[in-house]
């Protein structure tokens, strides 16, 4: 508990530090209520954590048992596993204050005040129970049992390699008899912390710095943190959810028929509900929670934008002169207000990551 308040302390000082200390008076934690916290007990383990390790057959065979991962690979998932994990408390952590959600940034990221934090904290508590996972050489005796989750690795000649950085699959959804959660080259091409990426997105203001462009075969892809990836995908993961009925998510397509992948569509081409209901809003909150926690700071809103029900007319989707209404910011947070306003038309930068994880189920 102590540790997560020092981390809330940590974010918000993260970025006052460089104000005049004289303009900085205390902060005041009474309103970050961590009682919540009980109710995300991380040992509670439901499922158990599998890496299907191992060399691929040369010919593949054409099954998922061809998706062993290597040393390296097997490394750099449990590695992700733990990243993941952070990245999730830190998000938590971000969304806990009360009226957080009337922020710019939530209003971007996940549609505004009339969106409940809690239901956004409930699915990054699932990445909670990723515990910590085994080495198996066979998926065959975890067929249908729904306690099951396998993490695997595309190798680099299947079909499919390039065409996705993941796919999740669950027993029961599309016939499969597996949960799994299946890394392809260009999904394990970026292996490290999230922490990293997301100092250089602090630094430069641009969210595509925290997605280096790696080189994969013949392809040139931007590549993110692996922690970014697995909240991505635990967001369809059923044996992680307290309810798969309805807490399994299905990438949003946005106005234009494609799925919601890239950071400006994520926040320009969904509705509130959707934003809320998309793996990758998710996953880009969790990047932004480390390397811009100010644009999240609790009524740090200028204008109407953040309260609005229409968010896709403020969004600039006809672009349609909208009045902004007045500078109502209410935070007095150092250096909030300011981050705030920066962000009145929506976060600057964009990364597109076409084709994340199209098949997932
Ligand atoms: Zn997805």
């Amino acid at each position: 508990m102590r540790a997560i308040a020092h981390s809330v302390v940590s974010f918000l000082l993260s970025f006052s530090l460089s104000l005049p200390p004289a303009a900085e008076p205390p902060l005041d934690l009474s309103s970050l209520d961590l009682s919540a916290f009980s109710n995300l007990d991380p040992s509670i383990q439901a499922v158990n954590i599998h890496i299907l390790a191992g060399t691929p057959p040369n010919p593949l065979n054409g099954n998922f048992d061809d998706e062993k991962c290597s040393p390296a690979q097997v490394t750099a998932i449990r590695n992700g596993i733990v990243d993941a994990r952070n990245m999730a408390t830190g998000a938590i952590a971000l969304l806990k204050p009360k009226d957080m959600n009337k922020s710019n940034g939530f209003f971007w990221i996940f549609g505004g005040s009339t969106v409940d934090p809690a239901i956004i904290t409930k699915h990054f508590s699932f990445v909670l129970r990723l515990g910590t996972a085994d080495e198996i050489t066979s998926t065959k005796k975890y067929e249908n049992s729904k306690t099951d989750l396998i993490f695997t690795c595309i190798p680099p000649t299947a079909p499919k390699a390039t065409s996705a950085y993941a796919n999740t699959q669950n027993i029961g959804r599309q016939k499969s008899v597996l949960n799994l959660i299946r890394l392809s080259p260009t999904g394990l091409a970026n292996t490290e912390s999230y922490t990293i990426a997301a100092a250089r997105v602090k630094t430069s203001g641009q969210i595509q710095d925290g997605f280096p462009v790696k080189q994969v075969g013949t392809l040139s892809v931007p590549a993110p943190p692996l922690a970014f990836t697995i909240v991505h995908e635990v967001q369809h993961a059923d044996p992680l959810m307290d309810n798969p009925a309805t807490d399994h998510l299905v990438d949003e397509k946005g106005g234009t028929g494609a799925r919601a992948y890239g950071f400006q569509q994520i926040m320009h081409e969904l509705s509130k509900d959707q934003k809320a209901r998309n793996p990758q809003n998710y996953a880009f909150f969790g990047l932004l929670a480390a390397s811009n926690p100010e644009l999240f700071v609790p009524n740090c809103y200028i204008g109407d934008a953040p309260l609005s029900l229409a968010p896709l007319l403020i969004a600039g989707r006809l672009r349609m002169q909208t009045s902004l209404g007045p500078d109502t910011c209410h935070t007095t947070v150092p250096g909030a207000c300011a981050a705030c306003k920066k962000i009145i038309k929506g976060i600057p930068g964009d990364v597109k990551l076409p084709n994340f994880d199209p098949d997932s189920t």
